[in-house]
């Protein structure tokens, strides 16, 4: 089964579950909506923002208004964290599904399955499903602080690609999974990873989304590499803008993300500056985006952080308006 995205040959899966009933009701007339890996397709970069469900109710309020604030963007889809060991499931699936029925966006959910037995997976995509969401992303997800073991259901899964194998048998999604450019922390090497990675996307994976980096020559590395084994899925780069320097430092260690020399000189130098590091988080991650874009990558995706200013700033100076 072939598949595809701008660089990557034929586009199989088409006439598979995701093509499946999927429209919205709306202006009186009932619009389809593509599928994410249709978007991929279209030849344009997909934009995508990626929220985690707030909680507070004035976290909500806040995040309905960041998502105002980037719908005038017209981003391909917006996609919505489930916290480590599915501890946020109630909050993610409603979320996305009001999301999806309250502005007409497309959404994915995220869904890591380590927490969960085979039949809560399957009963959290009929949710799905009977909401209008259709796309979702597999993942493992990390250790959750109350199971630092990481022990598992019995029947559950313990790697994504049995996940992603779970959700295509069930059919009706989409399915996409992440990808470390920089190696996954607990992989034993980059060769490993990769074959990893392979048996992930042959499970039934449709597109890739990339774990935060800041070095370009990284992804492009990972991308060849995945393209030398087989892998033919568009491969999404995922953006961070540094909002924090002590934030993107802890996340950069539990992720294993270098920074470039230049940009942990300019890290040192920013620190304790607030707007200065926003400055250079976006002049950063605008920078990157220019080269990804330049190189023809299928999309960007944002971990937007809940917030709105940064990836709206970017996106300006990159496509204008
Ligand atoms: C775009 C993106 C979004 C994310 N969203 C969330 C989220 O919403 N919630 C959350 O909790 N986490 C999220 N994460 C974090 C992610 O769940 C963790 O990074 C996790 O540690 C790895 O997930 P995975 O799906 O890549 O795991 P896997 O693909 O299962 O890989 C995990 C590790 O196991 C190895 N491995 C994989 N398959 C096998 C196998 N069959 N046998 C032996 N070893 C194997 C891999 O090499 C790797 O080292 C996200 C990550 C990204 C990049």
């Amino acid at each position: 089964m072939g598949h595809g995205g701008r660089d990557g040959g034929g586009f199989g899966r088409l006439g598979g579950g995701w093509t499946a009933a999927r429209s919205i009701a709306g202006c009186g007339a009932t619009v389809r909506r593509m599928a994410i890996p249709e978007l991929f397709q279209t030849g344009r970069p997909v934009v995508s923002f990626e929220f985690f469900p707030p909680k507070t109710d004035a976290g909500y309020r806040a995040l309905f208004e960041t998502i105002e604030e980037l719908k005038p963007l017209s981003p391909g889809y917006v996609s919505i964290t489930m916290g480590a060991g599915g501890s946020t499931r109630e909050k993610t699936v409603d979320l996305t599904i009001e999301i999806t029925r309250k502005l007409g966006l497309t959404t994915m959910a995220h869904l890591p399955c380590t927490g969960f037995r085979p039949q809560q997976i399957g009963s959290i995509l009929d949710q799905l499903a009977a909401g209008g969401v259709h796309d979702v992303l597999a993942l493992r997800g990390d250790p959750p602080k109350d199971n630092p073991d990481f022990v598992i259901p019995k029947d559950g899964f313990q790697y994504a690609n049995q996940l992603v194998a779970y959700i295509a048998r069930h059919g009706g999604f989409s399915i996409g999974a992440a990808g470390f450019p920089e190696v996954h922390p607990q992989a034993a090497d980059a060769a490993t990873d990769l074959v990893h990675l392979k048996r992930k996307v042959d499970s039934g994976v449709d597109f890739l989304i990339s774990q935060f980096f800041f070095d370009n020559a990284k992804f492009f590395d990972f991308v060849a590499q995945a393209r030398s084994i087989g892998i033919r899925v568009p491969i999404i780069p995922g953006i961070m803008p540094i909002a924090s320097v002590a934030g993107i430092r802890r996340m950069a260690a539990v992720n294993a993300t270098g920074f470039p020399e230049e940009l942990a000189r300019e890290l040192d130098r920013v620190d304790g500056n607030e707007e200065a590091t926003y400055r250079l988080g976006v002049d950063w991650a605008t920078m990157q985006c220019r080269e990804l874009l330049d190189r023809g990558v299928p999309g960007i995706h944002f971990y937007t952080l809940n917030r709105s200013p940064a990836s709206r700033e970017i996106h300006r100076s990159l496509f204008g308006g």
